[in-house]
């Protein structure tokens, strides 16, 4: 991949979202990953955002998922859930806070499966418009549900 052209890789990876930026960052991480990294993938949250399209919420799955090293990627839906439930403060305001909150508190050797915990709740029943409350198993403890529903209920 590293010494693919541009218009090489483009065709494969055309039907996702930003194909022309990835299909950059594709070439450049390979290059760097020869350049820097011997050609191996780096299992470092602070070496893998260095390569070009890698953030810190990816380097953070792929070491949490990969190498279940206790990394918390917070998407929107971890952010959402976390803040609902009272795992986090309300009025934290950036995933980066939200992440450090979470690793604080949740046992070091759960917080891989945790990460997934978070997502798979708000993508199926804690959903950013109409959470299903009426069927989720957390009611009892969650800050949001009092709040919101029993408080106006
Ligand atoms: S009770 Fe409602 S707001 Fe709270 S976690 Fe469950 S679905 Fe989300």
């Amino acid at each position: 991949m590293a010494d693919a052209t541009f218009e090489e890789l483009f065709p494969y990876i055309k039907s996702i979202s930003y194909p022309n930026n990835k299909t950059k960052h594709l070439i450049g991480m390979a290059n760097m990953l020869i350049s820097d990294f011997q050609g191996e993938v780096p299992m470092t949250v602070q070496e893998l955002i260095k390569l070009p399209g890698v953030g810190r919420k990816t380097a953070n799955v792929i070491t949490s998922v990969v190498d279940e090293q206790p990394n918390m990627a917070v998407d929107t839906h971890v952010f959402r859930v976390s803040k609902r439930l009272g795992l986090v403060d309300q009025q934290l305001t950036t995933p980066l806070a939200v992440e450090k909150e979470l690793i604080k508190h949740i046992p070091k050797e759960l917080v891989h499966k945790a990460h997934h915990w978070l997502i798979l709740h708000g993508r199926y029943i804690c959903l950013a418009r109409n959470p299903k409350c009426g069927e989720c198993g957390l009611r009892e403890i969650c800050v949001y549900y009092k709040k919101q529903v029993v408080n106006k209920g």
